[in-house]
C-alpha cells in the first residue's frame, strides 16, 4: 500500500454498559480518524447522541455500527446533538427522516447553520481572518482553491425541535440525563450528565487525548467560555466520560486539569511572543506550536491563537495595532 493511502475505517458498535453503546464512525480528516455517537436504551427504542459526519456512504457506516449491537435507525426515539459541528450533527436530517424522531440541540447553532446555508460567505469570512492575521495572498489563494473540495459534512441544515439548554432532562433506561451548557469548543456545545451513575457525555468539550479547538469568530471570548465550561463539568464529579472522539475514559478531573494547564501554557506563550515586538497572529504561531505550520493545520492554529489574543485583550494584557488591513498584536 502506498504510504499516502489512508486505510478506510469502518463503523463499529460496542457495548460500554448494559443499555449504553458506543458507535464509532469513520471521518475523512487527517489525524482525526473517527468520531463517536452514543446509543442509550430508552423504552422500546434508543436515544441517539450525535450523528457522525455526512459523506457518501456515511449513513451505511452508522447502520453498520448499530447492526453490530443489534440496533437499527428505526429504534431512534430521540436524536440529541452535543453541538452543531458536522461530525456530531451532519447526519441529523437523514436520521430524523428514517426514524421519524425529533432533534434536540442548543439554539446557538448559527456558527454552523449560517455557514452551511452560504458556504461562499463563510469562506470569505475565513479568508478575511487570514488576511488580517498576516497570511500572504498566495497562501490564501491556495487555501481558497483547496476549500472548493472540502466536504460540508452536513446532509441538510435542520433546526432543532427542542432547545438543549441548562437543566433540560433526557429520560433513558439508565436514568435521567441533565443538560449542561458548555460553550467554548463551539457556541452550541452541551454536555449530558447522569448523576446516579456519574456518567458524562462530554462531546468535544473534554476529550481523552487533550486537544483544544475554539470555533472562533462567533462570540467575544471562546477561551473564557471554555474555561468556565471546564468548571461547570468539574463540579459534577463524573466517574466516566463518553467523549466525541476516542475511548471512554476515567479520571475526568485529571483531564479537566490537563486542559486548564494547556490553556494557561498557550496563553503564556502568546503573551511572551508579543512582549517585545508587535506581531501578526501568523507570526505568533511558532511560539505556541511545536509542529510546523502548513496549509492543513493553519486554519485551526490561527483560530486557536486568535481566541487566546481576544481573551488576553479582554483582560487588558494585549492590544491590536491595525496596520494597513493587517492586525499586529502587542503586550500592553
Ligand atoms: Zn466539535
Ligand atoms: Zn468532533
Amino acid at each position: 500500500m502506498a504510504p499516502t493511502t489512508r486505510q478506510k475505517e469502518l463503523g463499529r458498535g460496542e457495548r460500554v454498559l448494559p443499555g449504553l453503546w458506543r458507535l464509532r464512525l469513520p471521518l475523512p480528516w487527517p489525524g482525526v480518524p473517527h468520531c463517536n455517537a452514543w446509543a442509550i436504551a430508552s423504552g422500546p427504542g434508543i436515544v441517539l447522541v450525535d450523528t457522525g459526519m455526512h459523506e457518501p456512504g456515511s449513513l451505511a457506516q452508522l447502520e453498520r455500527a448499530m447492526d453490530q449491537v443489534n440496533l437499527r435507525l428505526e429504534h431512534v426515539r430521540l436524536l440529541a446533538c452535543t453541538h452543531a459541528h458536522s461530525d456530531h450533527w451532519g447526519q441529523a436530517a437523514p436520521i430524523m427522516e428514517r426514524a421519524g424522531c425529533e432533534l434536540w440541540m442548543h439554539p446557538n447553532h448559527a456558527h454552523a447553520t449560517a455557514g452551511a446555508d452560504d458556504p461562499q460567505a463563510a469562506l470569505e469570512r475565513r479568508l478575511e481572518v487570514g488576511r488580517q492575521s498576516g497570511v500572504p495572498p498566495r497562501a490564501l489563494a491556495e487555501y481558497a482553491e483547496r476549500a472548493k473540495n472540502f466536504p460540508s459534512g452536513v446532509a441538510k441544515v435542520v433546526e432543532p425541535d427542542h432547545a438543549l439548554v441548562d437543566g433540560v432532562q433526557i429520560e433513558t433506561d439508565l436514568g435521567e440525563w441533565t443538560v449542561y451548557e458548555t460553550p467554548g469548543h463551539a457556541p452550541s456545545h452541551v454536555c449530558l450528565y447522569q448523576p446516579e451513575r456519574r456518567l458524562l457525555i462530554s462531546g468535544d468539550h473534554v476529550l481523552g487525548r487533550i486537544s483544544l479547538f475554539y470555533d472562533y469568530g462567533h462570540t467575544a471570548d471562546p477561551v473564557g467560555e471554555f474555561l468556565r465550561s471546564l468548571d461547570t463539568v468539574d463540579v459534577l464529579d463524573a466517574r466516566l466520560a463518553l467523549s466525541g472522539h476516542g475511548k471512554p475514559f476515567v479520571d475526568v478531573h485529571g483531564h479537566i486539569e490537563g486542559n486548564r494547564a494547556l490553556v494557561a501554557e498557550r496563553l503564556e506563550a502568546v503573551l511572551g511572543a508579543v512582549r517585545t515586538e508587535a506581531k501578526t497572529a501568523l507570526e505568533i504561531l511558532p511560539a505556541v506550536y511545536s509542529q510546523p505550520v502548513d496549509v492543513r493545520n493553519a486554519t485551526w492554529f490561527l483560530s486557536e491563537t486568535l481566541s487566546y489574543l481576544r481573551h488576553l485583550q479582554g483582560q487588558g494584557r494585549v492590544a491590536p495595532e491595525p496596520d494597513g488591513g493587517v492586525e499586529r498584536w502587542r503586550a500592553t
